[in-house]
């Protein structure tokens, strides 16, 4: 089925994502950084909005729902109802979802806050990360631990490679030069580096990204990965505890 994904900047870095099946018409959302920059794209299209998904409860995923003209579900995860916009749905891990015609995987992807999740879209191969797993990097640790990221980070190594990860934020560029601190050497993370330089200069986006790329280059969903513990100095060390550190060094960064 032809789906269509556009990336909407919002914000200073964000993203938002739009889905249309334009087979059945309709369109979700995918986190509303913004109201404005996405209104916009509806307008332009001559799109309705059905579904607005929430990943998480940080102001600057869901601050633009208030000014957002909409008659759509608002759907988010059941622990974080509470510090959520209203919802009218709320999902947990484990749930499948018909969004756009389409059936949509509940993830729970905690870390970066407790309660976060990842939506994914097994049939045009989506899944919406936000600030879990991102382009060569993964949210910061507010509320989660790094045992717990680096669980969520497993769960969605597991998709099929050919994934695209749609993120929340354009950090790429800062997330590759650390990537480049702890493994200088690594000639696919040095390719990638030459790859997003040349399209931040070009102001293309760098998100979404395939889960292959990820698999190759992303620290974080390498902490098991023999050659980064060793480039890190802790050969043979446990993945949560090298995860732990990568996180805490680019903290540090
Ligand atoms: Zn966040
Ligand atoms: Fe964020």
């Amino acid at each position: 089925m032809p789906f269509e994904l556009i990336t909407i900047p919002c914000l200073s870095d964000n993203y938002a994502f739009l889905v249309h099946n334009p087979e059945t018409g309709q369109t979700a959302l995918i986190d509303v950084p913004e109201a404005a920059p996405i209104q916009a794209v509806l307008d332009k299209r001559g799109w309705t909005l059905t579904d607005i998904l929430l990943t998480h409860h940080h102001w600057d995923h869901v601050e633009g729902l208030a000014d957002l003209q909409h008659a759509a579900r608002v759907i988010g995860a059941k622990a974080d109802a509470h510090r959520l916009p209203d919802l009218d749905l709320a999902v947990e891990e484990g749930d499948v979802i018909k969004i756009c015609g389409t059936s949509v995987q509940i993830f729970d992807v905690s870390g970066h806050t407790v309660g976060h999740i990842a939506f994914y879209m097994p049939d045009p191969g989506y899944a919406f990360t936000a600030d879990s797993l991102m382009a060569m990097g993964c949210g910061r640790l507010f509320e989660g631990t790094a045992a717990q990221m680096w669980a969520s980070m497993l769960k969605l190594r597991a998709l099929p490679p050919e994934t695209l990860i749609c993120s929340g934020h354009e950090y790429t560029a800062s997330n590759v030069a650390f990537a480049l601190t702890l493994e200088p050497d690594n000639e696919p993370i040095i390719l990638r580096a030459e790859e997003i330089k040349a399209a931040r200069n070009n102001g293309v986006f760098t998100v979404p990204s395939t889960l292959a790329a990820e698999l190759a280059t992303n620290p974080y969903l390498r902490a098991d990965d023999p050659a980064l513990s060793a480039a890190m100095g802790m050969p043979g060390a446990d993945p949560a505890a090298v995860f732990a550190e990568i996180r805490a060094r680019k903290d540090r960064f």
